[in-house]
């Protein structure tokens, strides 16, 4: 008989958002009349725009005429997107790529969880805490994780994030080969300045590591001095493999587009001593094991970039962000302690009294019908702490603030 990746039955059944719905489906059984507000959603819920929408009709009408229509497109994704993208995200940072250094895909998510691929299993990893699961699980998938106990991993370093650093993960004192950065932050939403991240571009630099840098939250940052891309910071392009994601920035998440950046200079040894460029193993991989996004999503993607497709997308962005200001504000004045929400849709509360975040999650659930989604589920060092997002209506987002203030009082 065939035998089963065994990596795979390390990982833990209970799916944390699977969880949640099974405790809000209970709650609204037995509580009919309770009108649900879930700030625990970490989907967009804001329609496309209309720069995105006329792109996407169009790209429709070429598929549907002869001498328009495109069937496979190339690996790496079509030349107007990864022009666009050069011009729009990089150039004005200051950042020269080539345009063979960026990777089209269907999303960050893919590709944050394959790039293992092409580095060896027994790599060493950090990853900050909590975390975004699908860095920890996708190195689990092929066991360079390691095993699992009490829900951290043998082989990974946990790097902890929390109000007593700052949000501001230590950097480790003993060698990692691989580590997974993600800012600003999914789930704490908070942000490290250039400086703080030039600390980690130094660190790899000198280990010969290589960082993963997820910017899937960059078009939200508001402050000047934090930076957008992590090529931003000196010498960050000989370390540094970048995702982005066209999913929060202009509500992508059911159209399905994003791309990674993997610089001519990041390169990895061989157990001989050879470097060997990642760029083209990348390359290669996906060659193999990916046909590209669909024409439709990259002419949609294309679209954010006119001068439309940046003005409507920012206006959804900022609809976002009034939602983040506003609940910062209110529960910052209840007197809860709030930690991101400035430069990204999260934030990140401290429980009262050091309650478990499960518990937390519970008490509001009953208490108001507000549902969070409790911190441990992304990592140990999320333990006390649960996120709400700022992805819903502004009117939920205003009755729930009225509802935990009245709660709390
Ligand atoms: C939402 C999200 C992504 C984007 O995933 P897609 O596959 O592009 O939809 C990537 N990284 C983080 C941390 C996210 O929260």
């Amino acid at each position: 008989m065939a035998l089963v990746n065994e990596y795979f039955l390390r990982l833990s059944s209970n799916y944390l958002f699977a969880d949640i719905a099974k405790k809000v489906n209970a709650y609204k059984v037995s509580h009919p009349k309770v009108k649900v507000i879930s700030l625990g959603i970490g989907d967009v819920t804001r329609p496309l725009v209309p720069a995105v929408t006329e792109a996407m009709h169009k790209a429709v009408e070429e598929m549907a005429c002869k001498d328009t229509f495109r069937g496979y497109g190339p690996e790496r994704g079509y030349d107007f997107l990864r022009e666009a993208i050069i011009k729009n995200d990089f150039l004005p940072r200051g950042i020269k790529l080539d345009a063979s250094e960026i990777f089209v895909n269907d999303g960050a998510k893919s590709d944050t969880g394959n790039i293992g691929d092409i580095v060896r299993w027994d790599n060493s990893v950090g990853i900050t805490d909590p975390v975004y699961p699908v860095y920890v699980d996708s190195n689990a998938m092929i066991g360079r994780a390691g095993t699992c106990t009490d829900g951290k991993w043998s082989n990974i370093t946990y790097m902890p994030a929390n109000a007593e650093n700052g949000f501001c993960p230590k950097i480790p004192d003993h060698r990692v080969d691989m580590i997974y950065l993600c800012y600003p932050n999914n789930p704490t939403g908070t942000v490290l300045t250039k400086e703080q991240l030039k600390r980690w571009v130094d660190y790899a630099l000198k280990n010969d590591a290589i960082i993963f840098y997820d910017a899937a939250y960059e078009a939200f940052i508001r402050e000047d001095d934090i930076p957008h891309s992590i090529y931003e910071i000196r010498g960050a392009k000989k370390c540094a493999i970048e995702f982005h994601s066209y999913s929060k920035t202009a509500g992508f998440t059911g159209i399905r587009c994003g791309y990674t950046v993997i610089p001519k200079d990041v390169k990895a040894m061989t157990l001989d001593g050879n470097k060997v460029e990642l760029n083209h193993l990348w390359e290669r991989r996906q060659c193999t094991k990916f046909n590209g996004t669909s024409y439709i999503s990259q002419r949609a993607a294309e679209a954010t970039y006119t001068p439309e497709g940046k003005a409507q997308t920012k206006a959804v962005i900022d609809y976002y962000m009034e939602n983040a200001r506003l609940m910062h504000d209110a529960l910052t004045e209840m007197g809860f302690e709030v930690y991101g929400g400035k430069n990204a849709p999260y934030l990140w509360v401290r429980t009262p009294h050091g309650a478990p975040s499960w518990k937390f999650f519970e008490e509001m659930l009953y208490g108001v019908g507000v549902v969070c989604t409790p911190g441990v589920g992304f990592g140990p060092a999320g333990e006390g702490y649960v996120r709400l997002t700022a992805f819903g209506e502004r009117e939920d987002c205003q009755e729930a603030m009225r509802r935990i203030k009245e709660w709390k009082v």
